[in-house]
């Protein structure tokens, strides 16, 4: 698979997009097609971002979160991967349909992505301004002298300190934090819509962690940006989301408003993860670990992927598939017992 840090998706200017949501994801499936089969990576995967809104889509590795935003920025090598079903909008317009080479022309201002190994994302060679400065001047046309101004102002709003002489160093003289903080204004040069962060502070100690959620939290709400925040800890999430979509074996199990399934989740495997969460407001809590791993995409297991480790399954569960139970308020889960869940824990 190729990433580029700063790719995007170019919005089509006679596309307003206004009436619906900025991004919308239908039913998209993805399948690897390997020497050993056949993997289903993504099975019918849903979900929409707003303007001004932050999405987490939380699961364990494996899960389908990355490729679902490699999908969305059409950066997913075929062979191996085939998108195979589904619909991804962005303001309107239909993004699978386009030629590859469409998609890559599209890529400029609209969507972008930051990942998680700042490092081994930014170009040893050229120093970090170098980097933000030629997409400014390659995609909005500026003079050197432009993009020179824009890229230390970048570095300034992602709280680079001393970014007139930072923006002269190599990504090796940045620290890990700083080298985040360096993607976050690269991602952020052509002025997307919608950000995508995968696993941005995997990497990073608990305080930078917190600092650079904070400042992530703050630009969305300056810029109204969509933001998708992609992390298998529910910690990170725990204060920026305001919903949150809980993907098990390329399907979203659950999802609905982040203060609901804190509280009260509707699947045994939101509740696993929430469980093995240190929580400040549950005194004497027990941790938990969910048992076993999670399933190969090769071999899917039947009925409800999560029963051979679901402490709550039942004879139905490895029989069938369970479908969307609706919990109301946008609220739903994949569980043949979503209610008693909620009720019960
Ligand atoms: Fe567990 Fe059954 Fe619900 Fe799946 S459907 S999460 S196995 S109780």
């Amino acid at each position: 698979m190729t990433a580029n840090p700063t790719e995007s998706v170019l919005t089509d200017p006679t596309t307003n997009g206004q009436d619906g949501p900025l991004l919308e994801v239908e039913d998209l499936f993805v399948e690897f097609r390997t020497r050993d089969g056949v993997a289903k990576v993504l099975n019918g995967v849903s979900y929409h971002v707003d303007a001004g809104e932050t999405l987490a889509v939380l699961g364990e590795s494996g899960s389908g979160k990355s490729v679902t935003a490699q999908t969305i920025m059409g950066i997913l090598d075929t062979p191996p991967a085939y998108v195979t079903g589904g619909s991804i909008r962005f303001r309107g317009q239909e993004l699978l349909s386009q030629s590859a080479e469409k998609r890559r022309q599209l890529r400029g201002d609209g969507i972008a992505m930051i990942f998680q190994d700042a490092l081994s994302a930014l170009n040893p060679v050229f120093t970090v301004g170098f980097q933000i400065e030629e997409q400014l001047r390659i995609r909005k046309g500026m003079s050197r002298k432009e993009a020179r101004k824009r890229a230390i102002e970048l570095l300034d709003l992602v709280r680079i300190p001393n970014a007139k002489g930072r923006v002269r160093q190599y990504p090796h003289e940045f620290s890990g934090g700083m080298r985040q903080r360096a993607m976050i204004a690269m991602s952020l040069a052509l002025d997307p819509q919608l950000l995508i962060a995968d696993e941005p502070t995997t990497a990073l100690d608990v305080t930078v962690q917190a600092q650079i959620m904070d400042l992530l939290a703050e630009i969305k709400a300056e810029r109204q940006m969509g933001l998708i925040l992609i992390t298998h800890d529910l910690g990170v999430v725990a204060e920026t989301a305001d919903r949150i979509a809980v993907m098990y074996a390329g399907r979203i199990v659950e999802h609905g408003d982040a203060h609901s399934v804190y509280k009260a989740p509707g699947h045994p495997y939101t509740t696993g993860l929430l469980n093995s969460l240190p929580r400040l407001d549950l005194k004497g809590q027990t941790l938990e670990t969910i048992k076993g791993l999670p399933p190969s995409l090769l071999n899917i297991p039947s009925g409800c992927p999560f029963h051979p480790r679901c402490p709550k399954a039942q004879s139905i569960c490895s029989a069938e598939v369970p479908v969307n139970h609706d919990l109301g308020n946008g609220r739903y889960s994949k569980c043949h017992f979503a209610e008693e869940v909620v009720r019960n824990g």
